[in-house]
């Protein structure tokens, strides 16, 4: 049995998409599988959660989601609802298995108390394999009477098309902006609008970049990478100033970089910090147009791959060797 826990409140500036999911319910054109995917930091997982509760509530409400205080939502806050189930990643690799979701598939073709849903949450469905993926299309194709679905995933693409195709899918965004930057002022940050509109990631990454362990760990990549485009440190070195951080966030912080670098060279208007735009300004020339779009593509594919089977430090040398060899060519 799970913990006891409070319902979860809807992230403001997400409000607009719980209202369209409450019209169509209210309208009966709920589909039984949704998907909802969109940029780092906008709180996808603690959406989706709001939206499993609330469509499990037997007074839902258009504004608030769950009423907190009927039948249902007096077993959710309990840790114990006979009619929600979810799929968490286990184990070292963070994967989620093929078994557990063939567990969930068969308790998901269960039928539903009458007039209520039955609902299974996967909220972070990038996790799943392949074969945890497929074994998803039953229920996506028989599914059960009043189940629901709900899936999020930051890299949707890294499931298989035959589960994107039979699921309705919901690209988040910031939906409500002035929302957003109430949340971030009442947070104590300060340029709130002008940190949201340049962090490419939402409020809850915006409040994340605020710590000075954010900061110093974007000062350790910015110098990275300065010193291998400008051939400043062997790569053996920069690899090992890099150690400390994650593999995800220096590939995601390359592949940003490499994109920006290739759209100064192609006159595109770049949108970043100031600190940013002085480090692609010192490094776009390093590398052709086509280069950096190539490598771009390249750390994509890195970044996208399974982190579990990953020797981030093997990964990086080979990379930096080969950006490294591009600039001399
Ligand atoms: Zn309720």
């Amino acid at each position: 049995m799970a913990e006891p826990a409070p319902l979860t409140p809807c992230p403001p500036w997400l409000l607009p998409h719980w209202q369209g999911i409450y019209q169509r319910h209210q309208q009966g054109q709920l589909p039984h599988a949704l998907l909802f995917t969109g940029m780092p930091g906008l709180g996808k997982r603690q959406f989706v959660r709001f939206v499993v509760e609330s469509l499990l509530c037997q007074n839902m409400n258009e504004h608030t989601g769950a009423c907190g205080a009927c039948d249902s939502c007096a077993q959710l806050t309990a840790g114990a609802h006979a009619d929600f189930s979810e799929v968490i990643p286990e184990g070292a690799s963070q994967n989620i298995k093929v078994d557990t979701v063939r567990e969930l598939v068969g308790w998901l073709q269960l039928s539903a108390p009458p007039g209520r849903y039955r609902a299974a949450l996967i909220d972070t469905a990038d996790a799943m394999n392949r074969n945890a993926a497929n074994s998803l299309l039953k229920t996506l194709e028989e599914p059960g009477e009043r189940a629901v679905l709900i899936l999020a995933a930051g890299q949707p693409g890294s499931l298989p098309a035959t589960i994107r195709s039979r699921c309705q899918t919901t690209m988040l965004s910031i939906a409500d902006r002035n929302a957003a930057v109430e949340w971030l002022v009442a947070e104590g940050v300060s340029h709130a609008e002008q940190q949201l509109e340049h962090a490419r990631v939402g409020p809850l990454g915006v409040l994340e970049q605020q710590t000075d362990d954010w900061q110093a760990a974007e000062q350790s990549l910015q110098k990275a990478w300065r010193d291998l485009l400008l051939m400043r440190a062997s790569i053996g070195k920069i690899v090992e100033s890099l150690s400390a951080l994650p593999a995800r966030r220096c590939l995601a912080n390359f592949a940003q970089w490499s994109l920006m670098a290739n759209k100064r060279h192609l006159s595109v208007p770049v949108g970043a910090d100031p600190a940013t735009l002085e480090l692609i300004s010192e490094v776009h020339s390093c590398l052709s147009s086509e280069q950096w779009f190539t490598f771009y593509d390249r750390i994509q594919q890195l970044y996208r791959s399974d982190s579990a089977s990953f020797k981030t430090q093997a990964v990086l040398e080979g990379l930096f060797a080969d950006i490294r060899l591009s600039t001399q060519g």
